[in-house]
């Protein structure tokens, strides 16, 4: 029983997001539904960002995956997101991991999600990615003076790391990025680009096709039994028997197949609208001179970034419904929202919206691992909407740990996160959630 409306599981539908307008300009990756029964050493399920990258990682290490994906490849979040490529993955700030893990593991942590970018980064090069890359280092702007501090205390745990990060004040980044009605300074970290979503997984695929990797798109896992020692995965056309299951499938995580890791993911709804192609006038009204990606400090996040035609892409949280109206609701709240912080902005039509999932975790940082109970079973999932790198650098680890190559994982992301309490009743936890973020946002 799927906790959102249940078309925002409908795979059949093609994901409405201004990337698939595109997609056929990417083009093919060589990946059938599955016929037949077929063997591997791995199957993966979940064809994004994560279970791909395990695949690419696991096909170099000489090890043979499948990977089943629902619908097309990158379907899920990994073909529909806002193309940040950036540092970050927990809900939790530097100040409290620092609390709960301590020192050590919080560097520790900070440079795993340093790593992932430069990993994305190397994987463009090594496999001649078209990554569709805008700006250099992403900014994060302080919605109120009060939220200023923590960006310092950011820039300082990246600086302990040796990467290059600073906090200017109001009207310097004014004067570097554009104005905004809403921002009383703001952090650059020198780490980090904007890219196509889409064109990145659908490239990242291809390259794990060319390794030798078989995809299958449009291939739900449906059932999973176990026979003897290995893993039988059946979708409706076929089965896949391995020894090694990879769980991919972050926000859409199917429960009734892994009762293990039931209740422990709380997917959160995140929405993204663009504008028309903006001219050179309109764009001079919030005088718009940055290419890099943006971000605010609000609990119900505003992420945005000028797109290569001149739209403005403007995303947020808010819905906690999934419906359909729910999804118009945000278009509303999200366009409203434009107009408040870009005055110049007002009344400029948007010609996209789409939304999906990213996921949490009762811990508030990602988790990666084996289950304990099965340790032929590996997931990473929980990126808290911060996912383009650190799922990729996640599905890496997890192709090495299967390889027997990795290192110790940073504590924060260590291994099975607790479950939600009374996991049926995770909606009226995330409205309750929701509720919280909007009193603190709109706070003095
Ligand atoms: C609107 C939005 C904006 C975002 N913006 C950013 C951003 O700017 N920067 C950033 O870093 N992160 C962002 N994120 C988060 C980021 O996109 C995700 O963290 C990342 O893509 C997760 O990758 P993944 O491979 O783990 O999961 P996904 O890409 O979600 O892939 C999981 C896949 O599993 C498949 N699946 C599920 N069940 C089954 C089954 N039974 N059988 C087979 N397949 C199955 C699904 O179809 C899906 O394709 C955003 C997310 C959203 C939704």
């Amino acid at each position: 029983m799927p906790l959102f409306h249940p078309t925002l599981y409908d795979w059949s539908k093609p994901v409405d997001s201004f990337w698939e307008t595109q997609r056929a300009s990417f083009g093919d990756v060589e990946a059938p539904p599955l016929h037949g029964d077929a063997s591997a050493d791995v199957a993966v399920v979940g064809g994004g960002y994560c279970g791909l990258s395990a695949a690419y990682h696991l096909a170099r290490a000489g090890i043979e995956a499948r990977v089943l994906e629902a619908g097309p490849i990158g379907w899920g979040a990994s073909g529909r997101n806002g193309g940040f490529c950036s540092v970050g993955a927990s809900f939790l700030g530097a100040a409290e991991l620092k609390g709960i893990y301590g020192e050590d593991e919080t560097l520790a942590f900070y440079r795993a999600l340093v790593e992932a970018v430069q990993l994305v980064d190397a994987l463009a090069k090594d496999e001649t990615i078209d990554l569709k890359r805008q700006g250099d280092g992403v900014w994060t702007f302080a919605h109120k003076p009060g939220r200023v501090g923590e960006l310092q205390t950011h820039a300082d745990v990246l600086a302990r790391i040796g990467v290059p990060a600073r906090v200017v004040d109001a009207s310097g980044f004014e004067s570097e990025a554009f104005a905004c009605a809403e921002q009383a300074g703001a952090l650059h970290e020198s780490v980090g680009f904007a890219l196509n979503p889409l064109a990145y997984c659908l490239g990242l695929a291809r390259a794990t096709v060319k390794r030798g990797t078989k995809l299958h798109q449009n291939s739900r896992v449906t059932a999973w039994r176990r026979e003897d020692a290995q893993h039988v995965l059946v979708t409706a056309s076929g089965s896949l028997r391995a020894k090694r299951v990879i769980v991919a499938t972050n926000g859409w995580l199917p429960e009734e197949l892994v009762p293990e890791l039931a209740g422990r993911v709380m997917p959160v709804l995140s929405n993204i609208v663009t504008t028309r192609p903006l001219s050179d006038d309109e764009l001079a009204r919030q005088g718009w001179r940055t290419q890099a990606p943006a971000s605010n400090t609000r609990a119900l996040l505003a992420y945005l970034r000028m797109l290569p035609d001149k739209r403005l892409m403007f995303g947020g949280r808010g819905d906690a419904t999934g419906s359909p109206a729910g999804g118009l609701a945000m278009r509303r709240v999200l366009t409203r929202r434009i107009a408040e912080m870009f005055p110049g902005f007002a009344g400029i039509e948007t010609t996209h919206s789409w939304r999906g999932f990213i996921a949490a975790t009762r811990r508030l940082t990602p988790a990666i691992g084996e289950l304990p109970n099965d340790p032929t079973v590996s997931f990473a999932f929980g990126c808290h909407g911060n996912g383009v790198a650190f799922m990729t650098w996640a599905g890496r680890e997890l192709a090495k740990r299967i390889a027997g190559t990795a290192g110790a994982l940073p504590a924060p992301v260590n291994g099975l996160p607790p479950r939600f309490p009374f996991p049926s009743l995770r909606l009226w936890q995330l409205r309750v959630m929701l509720a919280r973020a909007w009193v603190e946002d709109t706070a003095l």
